[in-house]
């Protein structure tokens, strides 16, 4: 019974909570939470300030004064209306940087920590719009802390294939049966109620685009940002690509949630 104990408490004592409040895109998953937020933050801070280090070291880092304000700009206004999903996020220590790097690529580390690549900006000619339809998809992540989410998810897989391993190694023939029975029960429980990647870059997906049209961005430029994406050939895809949706399903997602944001980015346009 040792890993039924152990099953009860990874849910109704670690818990279960959505990590950003009610909005539009009615993204409101409850998460399993089980490292601490801290824990989480203080090692993405670790590696945000090797890759900065890294940067620094090769003369990348904020070499191009347009290309860092002008992402600085854009950051600024969707972390001041991240408080609409996270209010705690007004606390963190955001931080914003670009590096001089070809790939296409921007991410936002938990905690807030920013990282936009040049090619990002020169490959793509992308506009301020796109910019921030890319930079709030990241910035979401970070705001439903899907890392946190992955780590306790590969954690809770970990202790309990252990304590399934102690429970049949002492067993009896019956409880073997009864162990084989209560396997089949934890993988589905995992499968049904662990989130994969798809469900977490749909989320970013919503709530990016949420963010963005609050800001006063275009949620259409997702649509435009995606057919630009299609004509690049890149050997490694971008995070934003991460989960390789079909194409054709996710601008149709794209679209429909760009048209739902349509009033509130035209309500916000002006700011
Ligand atoms: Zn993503």
């Amino acid at each position: 019974m040792k890993y039924k104990a152990l099953l009860f408490l990874v849910f109704f004592i670690a818990g279960c909570a959505s990590t950003t409040l009610k909005n539009q895109s009615g993204i409101d998953r409850k998460q399993l939470l089980l490292m601490p937020q801290s824990m989480v933050v203080n090692m993405a801070n670790d590696g945000y300030r090797s890759a900065l280090r890294e940067a620094a070291k090769k003369n990348k880092l904020n070499v191009d004064s347009t290309h860092v304000n002008r992402v600085k700009r854009i950051s600024n206004k969707l972390i001041a209306n991240a408080t609409y999903f996270k209010p705690e996020s007004s606390q963190w220590p955001w931080e914003i940087n670009v590096e001089d790097n070809d790939e296409v690529n921007a991410y936002c580390m938990p905690g807030g920590k920013i990282m936009v690549y040049s090619g990002l900006i020169r490959k793509l000619n992308a506009t301020d719009d796109e910019l921030a339809a890319v930079i709030g998809h990241e910035i979401s992540h970070a705001l439903r802390e899907h890392g946190r989410e992955r780590m306790s998810t590969a954690a809770v897989q970990q202790l309990g294939l252990l304590g399934f391993a102690a429970y049949i190694s002492n067993s009896s023939n019956q409880n073997r049966a009864n162990a084989t029975m209560q396997a089949a029960s934890l993988g589905a429980t995992l499968f049904f109620v662990l989130p994969n990647s798809r469900t977490q870059e749909r989320e970013a997906d919503a709530i990016g685009l949420e963010l963005a049209a609050r800001s006063g961005f275009n949620p259409f430029a997702a649509v435009s940002l995606w057919g630009k994406m299609k004509k690049q050939d890149t050997k490694k895809p971008p995070e934003f690509l991460s989960s390789h949706p079909s194409d054709d399903n996710r601008i149709r997602e794209l679209t429909d949630l760009a048209f739902k944001l349509k009033p509130i980015y035209e309500s916000n346009r002006s700011r």
